[in-house]
């Protein structure tokens, strides 16, 4: 219906005749078809507050643009012409965030509005980095500078939910009515700007199921390698985002078109090259998808543990082969591959122990006889684990058989479990009970160590 409305009034025309960006279209709500009960009550009291002190306020960014598309939004971000200390004293809890550019964080309840003041255009004085990464990102300035200063079109909307219009600088309405997602001003400029955009383009697609246009994606295989001067901690944040977009296999098959993902995860490349880590990784990142697109949560340790996973499992059987025990080898393995992400890739300290505490499982599950079962079972992390195990025994890497062993021993009660339990085949072991049995009483070992 909203579509079929657009289509009907953004003629091609529309979309050349306005060469001034200063001068914004200005679309009534009959154009866009958003109506500000569709805005959350949180944003909307945001606006509602700004523009009664005075202010300009509107919701902007990836909200405006999902509720054109029809996507329910994650969240919103409100821009005003206010300052960040002007937007503080308006409301009863507010905080200023950020030491550089500060924005502010309005709370109610348990939503939270992120109000930031106009940005200026990027000019001479715009400090960068040599290849032109821009490092500060400092000054205030019009709502023109600040649309012309966002990635791409159809994230510069402005949204007034008080008028109920929408200011469209760059014709970004007509972009999602295409379903294009367009770069605002000089691709290769901005991707050098920012590099993340180049990641940011391939998410947002995939997610909103639009196409990058042609002059967009070009640069993008050639300029892949500037996300290597990419902070790891901001290449960790976009990673993260992309893996739970609820879209993960698309984006992945999409960073693999572009070339992108030899910079990102710098084992992804190789793991991707196994056969078996790619079928072991791609189930993985499907079973995260279903799982966003249910509303469930997902962990980011256990998605990081399952993308790292076979490069932690050959690390550790090459350490196993040279005679290291399989304990430590393990710890050892597991801390080298995470060494080696961290260079590109700031995986946080907490997931990495997430990550590992998933990994040392994996073997405990090897063991099906005395007391192991019983106390495994009991770990707090037993779930994730036994999560993990079953894609590995999916895409082949473990017999289904172990798996299904561990579903029936989970389901079934004490006694049951007991009956499960497979006999000692510990050869030490073995010993010390038969020399401990002896001195008790002569009884036959049943346990069926004999075999
Ligand atoms: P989503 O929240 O669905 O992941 P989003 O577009 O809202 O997507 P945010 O990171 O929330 O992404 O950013 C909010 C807005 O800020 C964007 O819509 C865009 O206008 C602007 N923005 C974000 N990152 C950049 C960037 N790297 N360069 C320019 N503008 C950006
Ligand atoms: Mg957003």
């Amino acid at each position: 219906m909203i579509r079929k409305l657009l289509r009907r009034v953004f003629k091609k025309p529309a979309r050349s005749s306005r060469k001034d960006q200063n001068s914004p279209a200005e679309l009534a709500v009959a154009v866009h078809g958003i109506r500000r009960e569709q805005v959350s009550s949180a944003a909307r009291r945001t606006c509602d507050t700004l523009q009664q002190a005075g202010f300009k306020a509107y919701v902007v960014g990836g909200a405006v643009r999902d509720l054109l598309i029809g996507v329910d939004p994650k969240d919103y971000d409100v821009a005003t012409d206010a300052t960040p200390d002007e937007v503080r004293v308006l409301f009863r809890r507010a905080r200023i965030i950020g030491r550089r550019f500060q924005i502010v964080h309005v709370m109610f309840g348990s939503e939270t509005i992120e109000v930031s003041t106009f940005r200026a255009a990027h000019d001479k004085n715009t400090i960068t980095d040599q290849h032109g990464r821009v490092l500060h990102d400092n000054v205030w300035g019009s709502i023109a500078e600040d649309a012309a200063r966002r990635d791409f079109t159809a994230n510069a909307l402005y949204y007034d939910p008080v008028k109920e219009i929408i200011l469209d600088y760059h014709d970004g309405v007509a972009d999602i009515q295409d379903k294009t997602l367009r770069m605002i001003g000089e691709p290769r400029t901005r991707y050098r700007e920012d590099p993340v955009r180049m990641l940011r383009a391939v998410r947002l697609a995939a997610k909103l199921g639009l196409q990058i246009d042609a002059a967009t994606e070009q640069p993008i295989r050639e300029m892949a390698e500037l996300l290597e001067n990419v902070p790891p901690a901001r290449l960790f944040d976009e990673m993260l985002k992309l893996l739970t977009s609820g879209h993960a296999v698309a984006c992945i098959k999409r960073l693999r078109a572009a070339d992108l993902h030899h910079g990102l995860l710098p084992l992804l490349d190789v793991i991707l090259e196994q056969p078996m880590g790619e079928k072991f990784v791609m189930l993985a990142l499907a079973n995260t998808d279903a799982r966003v697109r249910a509303g469930k949560t997902t962990s980011p340790g256990f998605l990081f543990a399952t993308l790292l996973w076979h490069e932690a499992l050959a690390n550790w059987e090459i350490r196993k082969k040279r005679g290291e025990l399989p304990t430590p080898a393990l710890f050892e393995a597991m801390d080298e591959i995470l060494d080696q992400q961290a260079e590109k890739l700031a995986i946080t300290r907490r997931i990495a122990g997430d990550i590992k505490d998933i990994w040392l499982l994996q073997p405990r599950f090897e063991k099906r006889s005395g007391k192991h079962p019983m106390r495994l079972i009991e770990q707090p992390r037993f779930r994730a684990g036994y999560d993990f195990l079953l894609l590995r025994a999916q895409s082949g890497e473990v017999e289904m058989e172990l798996a299904d062993w561990w579903t029936t021993f989970h389901d079934a009660d004490y006694s049951e479990r007991e009956t499960m339990l497979v006999p000692d085949t510990d050869p030490k072991k073995r010993r010390r009970r038969k020399r401990s049995n002896s001195k008790k009483s002569e009884a036959p070992d049943t346990s069926g160590d004999a075999a």
